[in-house]
């Protein structure tokens, strides 16, 4: 018998630049210390110390999603897990769904839907501006709707939903059950699960949590966990029916084998977040991120999306004509060690303000880099004002985010 031969492999050192990239793009954002140590240990995914570990996780996620409900889970997989988790519990075949859609991450929550077998509407909102509540209720008038799906910040076209609780009030009212991505906004803004009377929120870890990407945490509220329990059919989703997950989660026995060391990272970051506080942690990434916007505008750059209807977790830059941005981000990348995203079709560059990349010598290094990457590439700026807005901006009504680096 032979084999075939072996490839010809280059070290993993000799693929990473030498130097870490400090990660200020639309995610995976960089993770303190304590997340690192957690996912570097393996432990059995059963028995005593594993269910120590998920309890603590479900009281931490309660206190960040701002829930009493029982039924908060984890899922091995990216945020899309955890958002084709939330839908193919809730939506089953001929279920009726409105989709709010404002971009990407929204309609990626419609096509979930449809794949289920949903009876899926969409109601896009105009581009560059929060969805509107009277739309949205003039919508759920002219159907019975079980589900609405809507994003609270859309990353791809940095758009912010600010009315998300007056939607989800008006959507209980018809009737629906109320389904929000806040993948890249929790633990950055206010979101009130049960106050808010939302009946699942979706979030990954590598955006607002700063932990790593790849294990995912979810809740359902209890009326949603009823519908859950209603249903007699069989999902198409083996790894992601919520009955089955639930055995692991609250009855520490085994659906499938955990991702162990990701769901000790996401407790050490909600760890983090527990210590900081939610009302800290919500102020530092407000302060932090207007301080870059300002800084970014007083450079000579425009913002996409105005003020009210602006995301504060991801920033998107208008790209200057005759600016080609992939050429701004690798000089960004190559000289700064910086790294920033593209966008989906859109002449953006996007900055991320989620977790860790909130610190104020982030925001120095990054808008530093992104003034002088743009000048490299033909934009005429003034940097010096920008640095110098940022820092004035940082220090103004003692409004200094306080905490550890
Ligand atoms: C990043 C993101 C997702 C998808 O998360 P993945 O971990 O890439 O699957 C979904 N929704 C929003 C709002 C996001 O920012």
């Amino acid at each position: 018998m032979t084999y075939l031969p072996p490839p010809h492999i280059s070290p993993l050192e000799s693929i990473l630049p030498d130097e870490p990239l400090l990660m200020m793009g639309a995610g995976p954002v960089p993770i303190p210390h304590r997340v690192a140590y957690a996912n570097s240990i393996v432990i059995n995914h059963l028995g005593e110390t594993m269910s120590k570990v998920i309890e603590q996780v479900k009281n931490m996620g309660r206190y960040v999603f701002q829930t009493a409900s029982p039924h908060v889970l984890g899922v091995a997989g990216p945020g899309s897990a955890a958002m084709e988790m939330a839908i193919t519990n809730l939506v089953a075949p001929g279920t009726s769904v409105l989709s709010v859609t404002n971009g990407f991450f929204s309609q990626r929550m419609a096509e979930m839907a449809r794949r289920v077998g949903g009876s899926v509407d969409v109601l896009t909102v105009e581009d560059n501006v929060s969805a509107r509540p009277a739309l949205i209720e003039a919508r759920l008038r002219t159907r019975k709707y079980d589900v609405l799906t809507i994003v609270q910040g859309e990353t791809s076209n940095t758009v912010l939903n600010r009315d998300l609780q007056d939607i989800a009030r008006i959507a209980k009212a018809h009737g629906c059950l109320v389904i929000v991505d806040a993948v890249c906004t929790l633990s950055t803004m206010p979101l009130d699960m049960d106050h808010w009377q939302i009946d699942a929120v979706i979030t990954g870890g590598q955006k607002g949590l700063s932990s790593i990407p790849g294990v995912s945490l979810l809740a359902f509220s209890r009326s949603a966990w009823e519908s859950i329990e209603r249903r007699q059919d069989h999902l198409p989703h083996w790894c992601l029916d919520a009955k089955l997950a639930d055995k692991f989660w609250n009855q520490s026995s085994y659906h499938y084998t955990a991702p162990v060391s990701g769901i000790l990272a996401l407790h050490e970051a909600l760890r983090l977040v527990c210590e900081e506080t939610l009302s800290a942690r919500f102020r530092r990434h407000r302060v932090c991120s207007e301080a870059l916007q300002t800084g970014i505008e007083a450079m000579g750059l425009t913002l996409l999306v105005e003020a009210p209807s602006r995301l504060n977790s991801v920033v998107g830059i208008n790209v200057p004509a005759a600016v080609v941005a992939d050429r701004v981000r690798g000089h960004m990348s190559s000289t700064h060690k910086v790294e920033i995203s593209g966008s989906f079709g859109l002449n953006i560059l996007r900055i991320g303000q989620m977790g860790e990349q909130c610190r104020e010598h982030h925001l120095f290094r990054t808008l530093h880099a992104l003034g002088l990457s743009m000048e490299a590439n033909g934009a005429a700026l003034n940097v010096p004002a920008g640095m110098a807005a940022l820092e004035r901006r940082l220090s103004e009504r003692g409004d200094r985010p306080a905490g550890p680096v």
